[in-house]
C-alpha cells in the first residue's frame, strides 16, 4: 500500500520528497501530498526519515 502522511503531525519539512526515491511525493502548500502512489516500492525511506513519524506504510 502506498504511504500516508498524518497532516496533523507533519512539519512541512520536505525531507520525504527529498528522499523518496520513485518521486512519489509532491510538496503542495508545504505538505506532501502522494501525488504517485502507484510508483511506490515499499522501501520505507520516507518512514525512516520522518522526524516526527508522520508517515505510515500499511
Ligand atoms: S518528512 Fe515527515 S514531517 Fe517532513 S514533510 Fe515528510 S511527512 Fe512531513
Ligand atoms: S516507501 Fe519508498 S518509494 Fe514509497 S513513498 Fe516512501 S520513500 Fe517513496
Amino acid at each position: 500500500m502506498p504511504p500516508k502522511v498524518k497532516e496533523e503531525s507533519c512539519t512541512g519539512c520536505g525531507r520525504c520528497e527529498d528522499i523518496c526515491p520513485a518521486g512519489v511525493y509532491e510538496l503542495v502548500d508545504k505538505k506532501p501530498n502522494v501525488k504517485d502512489p502507484d510508483e511506490c516500492t515499499e522501501c520505507g525511506a520516507c518512514v525512516d526519515n520522518c522526524a516526527v513519524e508522520a508517515i505510515v506504510l500499511e
